[in-house]
């Protein structure tokens, strides 16, 4: 059994053969978190879970999705919706019993706006961000969290969210969630498992190094080396992102099977093992039956 912990199966990317895509998965026995990133895309992956076995979606609007903004991506081109927070939708949304994330949200430093300041556009990814953050803590599910270009931002919000929770001595525990796709360094690494975070990992981790000499372990594969094996997610970010063996094709979340692979190669052990333990992991963090 395998756990592909984000994927975007509701996109266009799979309208013609949504159907077989779900079969090739499920016959391989992958549980799959759907993700929304706007309005949409959070009922369709609340459609999908609701009408499928092994199917679970997250809601939420993406930061990028917060401007209008044209995307270029390998698998996709789209103008994003400029999409407002709509708070009794996403409380709603967030009680259905198979929604087990809230998210993605985050902060994106790649897709923005070029009319306004790299602090007014994370000022307003921090906004959103905290809509999800609240909701997050109040219907008690963990945070799917998107960081691309701001960990440093990422860690310090999160920080200073840990200290007022502190200071107001509000009680509610840890903050749970996973960094989806991390492509941070092992010192970001670091700084999230000590807040209590996940680390999600995509078909990135497949990708040839560029470091000239072989034997040298990249960034990500040091994260994965040192890291407890207790917070290691995996993930497809499908459409986007797939590994290595059929970079440059539409991704679909089975191809979750070359994530494990590649950690089971890095921390010297077997597929099954990698496969069990990252499965346990994800459920553990959603609070499905282990
Ligand atoms: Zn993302
Ligand atoms: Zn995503």
């Amino acid at each position: 059994m395998l756990f592909d912990t984000h994927c975007h199966i509701q996109f266009n990317a799979y309208k013609d053969d949504r159907d077989s895509v779900i079969a090739r998965c499920t016959e391989k026995g992958v549980i799959m978190n759907v993700v929304g990133t706007q309005i949409p895309s959070s009922i369709s992956a609340v459609d999908l879970a609701n009408t499928h076995d092994g199917i679970y979606a997250s809601v939420g609007i993406h930061p990028i999705q917060h401007d209008v903004v044209d995307v270029e991506e390998e698998a996709d081109s789209f103008q994003t919706r400029g999409e407002q927070w709509d708070d009794e939708l996403f409380y709603t949304l967030a009680r259905e019993p198979k929604v087990i994330g809230i998210g993605e949200t985050g902060l994106d430093r790649f897709h923005i706006r070029t009319d306004l300041s790299i602090e007014e556009i994370f000022n307003k990814q921090k906004d959103l961000f905290l809509k999800h953050y609240d909701l997050a803590r109040s219907v008690d599910k963990p945070l799917i969290i998107h960081v691309r270009e701001a960990h440093d931002e990422m860690i310090d919000l999160l920080v200073a969210l840990e200290r007022k929770q502190k200071d107001e001595g509000t009680t509610g525990g840890k903050l749970r969630g996973t960094i989806h796709c991390f492509t941070g360094t092992w010192s970001h690494a670091q700084k999230y498992i000590e807040l209590g975070l996940h680390l999600g990992f995509t078909g990135v981790i497949t990708f040839p190094t560029k470091a000239s000499d072989p034997n040298t372990m990249n960034v990500l594969e040091e994260t994965i080396f040192n890291m407890p094996l207790d917070r290691v997610l995996v993930e497809t970010d499908s459409p986007y992102l797939t590994a290595q063996i059929l970079r440059g094709t539409r991704n679909e979340p089975w191809l979750v099977e070359e994530c494990v692979k590649k950690i089971a190669a890095i921390r010297g052990l077997t597929y099954d093992e990698v496969a069990e333990v990252t499965t346990y992991n994800a459920k553990r963090l959603f609070g499905l039956a282990i």
